[in-house]
């Protein structure tokens, strides 16, 4: 049995033992291994998390692409990033890694690079086809070993120096940040203190996703205990980065892209900054103000890769902490890097993170907000609003979604390609305005759908 409901828009993901059994992975790796083959790689790179499910789905997924006669190299227990590096620095350009990124302990899943892309949609729904159809090449790989994350941790500590001391708290979550982040932290100089930097599959001090500010409360109250310079907490596969300021204040992704992309275009001026559509508009103009081209693109990390080999962006940066580097990296998204890079920016001035976000231009804004409508509604509403609702005085961008921008604020509906749901956030430059935007945004979508359920915001 091969359930199709693991086959998603990013990755493979599902409950282990249920959905994702070890078999259902020796089938994925016959698939992988056969695509990959396909698209003329000769070997592959192959990493996991640190769920207590990772060793048996990793070796299931191993012995799965070996019968395709791809050749595979192990690289063990790493972070998704370090999966990424490992496809540039071996002699292959195709990797995967058993992750279940920030999700519950149950859950495990697979990310996939093939021939230096980033599988997603329907890359990834012709691995179902594949396996449907027994279209799966045979032969016999040969299985090698390798250590990457030293490599990782010389090319971060020959590119990144600080010049000056920082005090830092890292918050793993108990995810795959935890050996390597203060690791790498300490080569850079800095003073770290941990906190559940053990790798635990029970995840159990809190989820290991810093996009829920619940996730985040040990971390604000460490930080400002321990009087450090600023706070920083990784996804379970840490290629998500959150940040914590020396007074406790959670500084959201699309803040710290912010810095980020001034720090680039003062090096690389001119060059294109690519963001997703939950981003504050403080950021394109920033981009704009120092000179840099900004971008507004679809959500998703795999489109958001897509788009900056389209336009051959510096960097990009997501509203859920996916940031992507490619001025001096290599243009994959990498919590570890980015907090790297952080770290620089504020070691090479003298303003503590509050007083340096204090300069930034912010506006009143909400987190995502979800509303609960089921996969198949979801779709046909964004569809029907985009086509019919009304927003007078407003410019409608229809990237992803409808995002409505009036002078004074923004309102964005789109529907999550990942849950059930529509998601929504709003930003303003008074409450007033926050009010009004929010207000019309209800009329809309209960003209279409009066059951809507739309208390939340
Ligand atoms: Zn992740």
């Amino acid at each position: 049995m091969l359930p199709k409901e693991i086959f998603r828009a990013y990755d493979i993901r599902g409950v282990v033992d249920t959905h994702l059994t070890a078999d259902v992975v020796y089938q994925l790796g016959q698939a992988i291994g056969s695509e990959a083959l396909d698209a003329k790689q000769t070997s592959i790179c192959v990493a996991r998390d640190g769920r207590l499910s990772g060793p048996e789905l990793s070796e299931a997924l191993i012995n799965g692409l070996l019968t395709t006669g791809i050749d595979v190299i192990d690289i063990g227990r790493v972070p998704t990033a370090v999966l990424y590096f490992a496809t540039h620095m071996t002699k292959t350009q195709s990797g995967v890694v058993l992750t279940g990124s920030h999700n519950p302990s149950e859950y495990n899943g697979l990310k996939m690079v093939i021939a230096g892309k980033t599988l997603a949609q329907d890359k990834i729904q012709t691995l179902y086809q594949r396996i449907l159809a027994k279209d799966l090449h045979q032969g016999q790989g040969c299985l090698t070993q390798e250590d990457i994350t030293s490599k990782y941790l010389e090319r971060i500590t020959s590119d990144v120096h600080l010049p000056k001391k920082l005090k830092i708290v890292i918050d793993s979550g108990n995810g795959i940040a935890g050996e390597i982040a203060p690791q790498l932290f300490r080569l850079l100089g800095c003073d770290v203190i941990e906190l559940y930097c053990e790798i635990d599959g029970n995840f159990p001090n809190h989820h290991p996703d810093p996009s829920d500010p619940k996730n985040c409360v040990d971390l604000q109250n460490k930080v400002i205990e321990e009087k450090a310079d600023f706070g920083l907490a990784f996804d379970g596969d840490a290629d998500r980065l959150g940040v914590i300021s020396n007074t406790g204040e959670i500084i959201w992704p699309d803040r710290q892209m912010i810095l980020f992309s001034q720090a680039v275009l003062k090096d690389d001026p001119q060059s294109t900054i690519v963001y997703d559509v939950k981003c504050t508009k403080h950021l394109g103009d920033a981009i704009q103000q120092a000179g840099g081209k900004p971008i507004m693109a679809k959500t998703g990390h795999s489109l958001i890769k897509a788009k900056m080999l389209e336009t051959n962006a510096a960097l990009a940066g997501e509203m859920s902490g996916h940031i992507f580097f490619k001025h001096r990296w290599y243009g994959f998204d990498d919590g570890i890097y980015a907090a790297a890079r952080f770290c620089e920016i504020i070691a090479g001035q003298n303003q503590t993170v509050t007083e340096l976000f204090e300069t930034i231009p912010d506006s009143i804004n909400t987190p995502e907000i979800k509303i609960h409508i089921g996969d198949e509604k979801k779709f046909l509403l964004m569809q029907q609003l985009c086509e019919k609702a009304e927003f007078p005085g407003a410019e409608l961008i229809r990237i992803d979604g409808l995002r409505v921008e009036y002078p004074d604020g923004w309102g964005l509906v789109r529907a999550s390609n990942t849950t059930p749901c529509l998601v929504m956030r709003f930003e303003a430059e008074s409450e007033a305005a926050l009010g009004r935007i929010q207000e019309a945004m209800r009329v809309q979508l209960k003209l279409l759908d009066p059951s809507l359920e739309l208390s939340d915001f």
